[in-house]
């Protein structure tokens, strides 16, 4: 009897833990599908003694149609103490982590200012920063160190809003950070003032790009910033900073030329750094890292491969791809989070290609190919939530797609492509895209349709099927099984390499030796051999 209690009490322990990893996304309430949210300002004083918030969010949004409720995320370990929409006192309630504000009458369709104020002690990060939350850490010197990371679990662990990737904040955000002097809070955009009054001293960021949730944060430290001009691709000029821990500020200078040398590579194949109006920067955290809107966190402690040679920071590389790939392109859907993983990640590949060489390229893929796990199709749905869609193969059978696209559509034609993609205002910054916006946009670059390889690859966890037959002494066919679409194989013969395409009809070769079929591994496939 009291064995069955404590293992239902564990068991119900458990769900509580569990109940506790909140996520990001999901289908659309159709309370929030009504919101367009313009803009958001976080105000909060931040305590590192007693582990707590207390302020207000300002949120601007426009509503389609009037509504008589208005919903908001926001974690219940928060308390509110008091709503104004438009200036006026509102009634809510705030239940299983929703803000609902319906005081009985009837909000207009248009513009709405809805103000927040609130408090509590914000989650801690179980494991950041894949389970957010908040690190009240200390620096090695034992001071605070303070850091925020939210990607999985959504900005409604920090304030409230509508959480879901789909709307981002159109006109940015402002973050007015308050801390104990002595204390440096550094936030996305630009610093509007700091300013110290008594114990305190409060810094306001602000950022007019768009921007979302999940980049709607601070770090706090004993900063100092290491910094210096960077001229653009475009020939505009940016400030590069590095908020580093005051005893690591002698290792920032170095770490610039690492970081610049990435921007440098990534602008030749994405285009300009996409927020130059405001700052090129990263911040030291004591988590991993994460791609924080002009404030790349990076936790990596200055470790670096060498790649040719060159120094190269991964971590960082990777987070600062991020910049184009998820603050400038943003998933509508995290059913979608392949485009900002899968072509992250292809960046990543792309800068051993620049400094090791092809064969860096081609190894690094291949590992791609044998690390694939294939238990879910990278797109599992339209409306997915965060943790639903983040899975492994989201990055590196993502960047091997890009690779097989790369392949199929040549360099010629698909490096220009993803480009044009990148610098298109109808699929970056304010707006948002689907798996779907690609395969269109690769279909009018390449002028064929490229629906089979998106749907095997992305929608499927199935591989290619190449079938080879030896029909004579010295004659082999080869032929695709299982796609409706002619692709180009590379096939080794007694004679050499070829580029050969392949379809569902059999194609004969001679070879004095059986054929490799795609030696460098431009496609996941399986091989049948007769
Ligand atoms: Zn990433």
């Amino acid at each position: 009897m009291r064995k069955t209690y404590i293992f239902l009490l564990l068991l119900f322990m458990s769900s509580l833990v569990v109940a506790q990893q909140t996520i990001s996304g999901g289908p659309l309430k159709p309370e929030q599908a009504l919101m367009d949210i313009r803009h958001y300002t976080v105000s909060l004083d931040v305590s590192p003694e007693s582990s707590s918030f207390n302020g207000f969010t300002e949120i601007d949004l426009i509503l389609s149609s009037s509504s008589p409720v208005l919903l908001f995320d926001l974690d219940q370990v928060f308390t509110v103490s008091r709503i104004t929409v438009n200036g006026r006192k509102e009634a809510f309630s705030h239940a299983d982590g929703l803000i609902r504000i319906n005081s009985g009458s009837t909000f207009a369709a248009g513009k709405q200012k809805v103000r927040i104020e609130y408090g509590g002690k914000p989650p801690i990060a179980a494991r950041p920063p894949w389970d957010g939350g908040i690190q009240w850490a200390k620096d090695s010197l034992g001071r605070p160190w303070i850091a925020m990371s939210c990607q999985v679990d959504g900005g409604d662990i920090f304030f409230p809003c509508k959480d879901h990737p789909g709307d981002e904040a159109n006109e940015g955000a402002d973050l007015i950070i308050t801390v104990p002097k002595g204390l440096v809070a550094a936030g996305p955009g630009l610093l509007v003032k700091s300013t110290t009054k008594g114990k305190k001293s409060t810094y306001h960021w602000k950022t007019n790009y768009s921007i979302a949730n999940y980049s709607i944060l601070f770090n706090v430290g004993h900063y100092q910033v290491e910094k210096r001009p960077y001229k653009t691709v475009s020939g505009n000029t940016v400030s590069m900073e590095f908020y580093v821990l005051d005893y690591n500020r002698g290792r920032a200078k170095y770490h610039l030329d690492i970081l610049e040398r990435s921007a440098r590579m990534l602008e030749k194949y994405f285009g300009e750094f996409p927020f130059a109006k405001e700052k090129l920067a990263i911040c030291e955290t004591p988590h991993l890292g994460m791609e924080h809107q002009t404030l790349n966190a990076y936790g990596n402690k200055f470790n670096y491969v060498k790649v040719g040679d060159v120094d190269f920071d991964w971590l960082m590389h990777h987070e600062f791809g991020h910049e184009w790939w998820a603050n400038k392109v943003s998933n509508n859907d995290w059913g979608h989070m392949w485009i900002q993983e899968g072509i992250c990640s292809f960046g990543d590949a792309l800068f051993y290609e620049d400094f090791g060489g092809r064969a860096a390229y081609i190894n690094r893929m291949k590992a791609n190919a044998i690390a694939a796990q294939n238990k879910f199709p990278i797109v599992r749905g339209d409306e997915v939530d965060s943790r639903m869609a983040y899975h492994p193969d989201i990055y590196g059978k993502g960047a091997f797609f890009m690779h097989t696209l790369r392949w199929v559509m040549g360099d010629e034609v698909f490096f220009p492509a993803i480009k044009a993609f990148i610098t298109d205002p109808k699929y970056t910054y304010e707006n948002t895209v689907m798996t779907d916006d690609l395969l269109k946009h690769f279909n009018a670059a390449s002028g064929q349709d490229l629906k089979p390889l998106f749907n095997l690859f992305l929608y499927t966890t199935d591989k290619l099927g190449i079938e080879v037959r030896q029909t004579g002494p010295k004659t082999y066919s080869v032929r695709l099984s299982n796609i409706n679409m002619p692709l180009p194989v590379e096939i080794q013969t007694s004679s050499g390499r070829k580029r050969i395409m392949l379809s569902k009809k059999e194609t004969l070769l001679p070879s004095d030796s059986a054929p490799v079929i795609d030696p460098d591994t431009y496609y996941l496939k399986k091989l049948s051999l007769e």
